[in-house]
């Protein structure tokens, strides 16, 4: 090895000495028993994860991909488009557009790859594309790969939209890009102001629901749900990794525009199919969030407990509005010191940094379950109000 370029800017990078002094990412527990985990033996609270609803360990749902197993085998071997297509593959996508109010649906392999397909499958390199300045990476990547130009708008700002907007022919066609529960920030999306813009300027709509799917909305169906505006988003794409127990995305939408994508994306087209038992875990929590609405009435009430806890504290939680509750430090080292403090107490959170998050919003992200006790978060606020009073 020779010391080219390349290297020697990884190494001289400054946030790289720090994660190596305080270790923050890519830890494995060796165990996991509803929220609590243990990490070098240690039991610890999952203050982070986004299972929102608690349906990972949910017996119906191990029963289910126990079954995906025996019947069908571990792998989906191939892509849709060629051998991987399956009869639970077309069973998911119907249960899910039903669940979102659309005509159609199409399951990928990671949310990363439906969120991309949802821009790139449909954007051409003349359109314009205005995104929400905090969207996620899978939203970027698709846009990128799309070659469209792209117009940022300020954060869930309707205003900061129509001006952009404005500035624009009529004639060009228009992609609005968004998400409707945001990751970090646990914002819900002005969605009636968007669509209003939408409707009177002519502009294709893309929501990121991931972190609104099974979390918000009267049953959980998301933020359609949540605004009474069932079957007015374009595309709604997602991902099944939070409140749907398993791995894989989803895009959701009309039957025209379903099979313009598939024919037109390349994260659709070339990769593999998701395994059976995968489709079984979201297929048995999408059932369980119908059959069972305690989940979702038992995270709200705990995300309540969670937010009056830290208004009392005095953590500034960016107005989240959600499950998703970020802790705003807003220094790159004390972040770093308050989460190791917090992994030494035995919390688990995850630190986010710029550019992941904004300048000066380095925040640890929380997230509250259904599978948390009352316990479990009167503990996890303790914790906090000693490791973010040791380093204020
Ligand atoms: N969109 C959002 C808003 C996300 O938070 C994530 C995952 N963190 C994704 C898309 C990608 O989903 P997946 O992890 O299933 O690839």
């Amino acid at each position: 090895m020779f010391n080219s370029l390349v290297r020697k800017r990884a190494i001289k990078d400054d946030s790289t000495a720090l994660r190596l002094k305080y270790s923050p990412y890519y830890h494995h527990f060796e165990r996991q028993d509803g929220c609590r985990v243990w990490l070098e033996g240690r039991e610890m609270i999952q203050l982070s994860s986004n299972d929102y609803l608690g349906l990972n360990q949910h017996p119906k749902v191990i029963e289910a991909g126990q079954k995906a197993l025996k019947k069908w085998g571990a792998s989906s071997t191939g892509s849709r488009i060629s051998n991987g297509g399956r009869a639970y593959h077309q069973r998911l996508e119907d249960k899910l557009a039903d669940f979102l109010g659309t005509q159609d649906c199409h399951i990928h392999a990671a949310g990363y790859l439906s969120c991309m397909s949802s821009v790139q499958g449909l954007a051409n390199r003349n359109d314009i594309v205005f995104a929400d300045r905090n969207i996620h990476s899978s939203l970027w990547s698709g846009i990128g790969m799309s070659r469209a130009r792209v117009e940022k708008f300020s954060h869930n700002n309707p205003s900061s939209l129509l001006r952009a907007v404005e500035l624009e022919s009529p004639k060009k066609a228009k992609i609005l890009v968004f998400e409707g529960v945001y990751s970090m920030e646990g914002h819900i999306a002005p969605l009636p102001e968007f669509l209003e813009i939408a409707k009177n300027h002519d502009l294709f709509t893309v929501m990121d629901d991931a972190h609104g799917v099974g979390v918000i909305g009267e049953t959980g169906r998301g933020t359609t749900e949540y605004f009474d505006c069932v079957g007015k988003v374009d595309l709604i794409c997602g991902s099944l990794s939070k409140a749907l127990a398993t791995t894989g995305g989803y895009v959701a939408g009309d039957k025209e525009l379903l099979e313009y994508m598939r024919t037109h994306s390349k994260q659709t087209i070339f990769s593999a199919a998701i395994s059976p038992a995968q489709a079984a875990w979201a297929e048995a929590a999408r059932e369980l969030i119908k059959a069972e609405p305690e989940h979702l009435t038992r995270l709200i009430n705990n995300t309540k407990h969670y937010k009056n806890g830290l208004e009392k504290l005095g953590i500034n939680t960016w107005g989240s509005q959600t499950a998703a509750v970020p802790l705003i430090v807003g220094d790159r080292l004390k972040a770093y010191r308050i989460w190791k403090e917090l992994i030494t107490q035995g919390v688990f959170t995850t630190i986010s940094l710029p550019p992941s998050v904004p300048p000066n919003k380095e925040l640890l992200r929380t997230a509250i379950s259904a599978a948390h006790t009352i316990e479990d978060i009167d503990l996890g606020l303790d914790r906090l109000a000693t490791a973010f009073n040791k380093f204020r």
